[in-house]
């Protein structure tokens, strides 16, 4: 628990996953003293109503921001801007305006175009989620050891900034800053070419005539059924994340088609000592991942069995963080 809460009134714009578990954590943790949410459809706000994971659900995002000093928009990328030139004539001066966008660099872009010199802007991302959706997929421990992206642009007042990294640490999150460029190269190795390659391995196989669909569920477990929870993940946000993050995405898949290849001649000359070499750099990359506390080491990387006894928090997988 906070000792005190850090801002007044919390809007929420967008109650999915990842708004609907700020609403859970900032409750939980006393970081802010009213929460008001909307979302765009009446079945939603309806949801979020019966939840009573906010003090007010209101119908429009004009009436969310009223008086509000913290705004985050927890809408898929591609939204924001339209929702950002929505709300700024509503917006109180000095209020923080924020995201959790899994792109930052559109974003950033996009909602500043309409947002006035009066509020301050602070893209963010935090690096935790899972495959599912909606208000009813939250929980007040997603951000807890996980890394939230703060994304100030030049210029941006530090004292908000600082405002901003104490309610996500409130909310058990690391934080770091770097710019939106950055953020937006780092994640599209480390997140969005891992979702690319889980929809497209799993389409393949759908596709694949000499191996029938039973077989493929039923033999998942080795490896097949992780991507196949990746690419599960919600197509909206996902067809918005590689539109947003083109050019990085294009990049990091260059890189990658590249390494394929050199694997796929090692196969076909049957160079073990280059496959040997390969396999050992990435099972060292693998521990790396589990010594900083980033992963557990236990099978199926901690997500508890549904049919063995668990903790009650589920851990969210690394490569579902949007
Ligand atoms: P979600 O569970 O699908 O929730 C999306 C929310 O946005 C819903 O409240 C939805 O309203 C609203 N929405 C959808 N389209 C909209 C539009 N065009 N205009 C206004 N509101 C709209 O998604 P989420 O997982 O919380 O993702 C939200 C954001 O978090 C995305 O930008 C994503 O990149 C980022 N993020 C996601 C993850 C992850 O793993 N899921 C992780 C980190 C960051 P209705 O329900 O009424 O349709």
């Amino acid at each position: 628990m906070t000792e005190k809460p850090l801002f007044n009134r919390l809007a929420l714009i967008g109650t999915g996953l990842i708004g609907s578990s700020i609403a859970r954590a900032a409750r939980a943790q006393g970081a802010v003293r009213e929460i008001v949410a909307t979302a765009r459809s009446t079945v939603t706000r309806k949801r979020v109503t019966e939840l009573q994971i906010a003090d007010e659900v209101v119908d429009t995002n004009a009436a969310a921001v009223e008086g509000a000093d913290l705004v985050i928009v927890c809408i898929p990328v591609g939204a924001c801007g339209p929702v950002a030139k929505e709300i700024a004539p509503h917006l109180a001066p000095g209020a923080i305006v924020s995201d959790v966008g899994s792109v930052k660099g559109s974003v950033l872009r996009e909602m500043s175009a309409h947002l006035p010199k009066t509020v301050h802007f602070i893209p963010a991302h935090p690096v935790a989620g899972t495959e599912h959706s909606g208000p009813d997929a939250g929980f007040a421990e997603l951000f807890v050891n996980r890394w939230c992206i703060l994304t100030p642009p030049p210029g941006a007042d530090k004292t908000a900034v600082d405002r901003l990294a104490a309610f996500w640490r409130a909310l058990g999150a690391n934080v770091e800053t770097m710019t939106a460029e950055h953020h937006d190269l780092v994640l599209a190795v480390t997140s969005h070419l891992p979702h690319l390659i889980a929809y497209t391995i799993v389409g393949t196989a759908d596709e694949l005539a000499t191996v029938t669909r039973s077989e493929v569920l039923k033999f998942s477990a080795g490896g097949f059924r992780d991507f196949t929870r990746i690419a599960a993940s919600d197509p909206t946000m996902w067809r918005d994340v590689f539109l947003a993050n083109k050019d990085a995405v294009l990049e990091m898949l260059g890189r990658f088609n590249e390494d394929v290849s050199a694997l796929t001649k090692a196969i076909r000359r049957g160079d073990g000592d280059a496959l040997f070499d390969h396999f050992t750099r990435t099972r060292a990359i693998r521990k790396g991942i589990v010594d900083i506390g980033q992963d557990s080491a236990s099978p199926d990387f901690g997500r508890p069995h549904p049919d063995l006894p668990h903790d009650p928090l589920p851990k969210p997988y690394a490569a579902d963080e949007g």
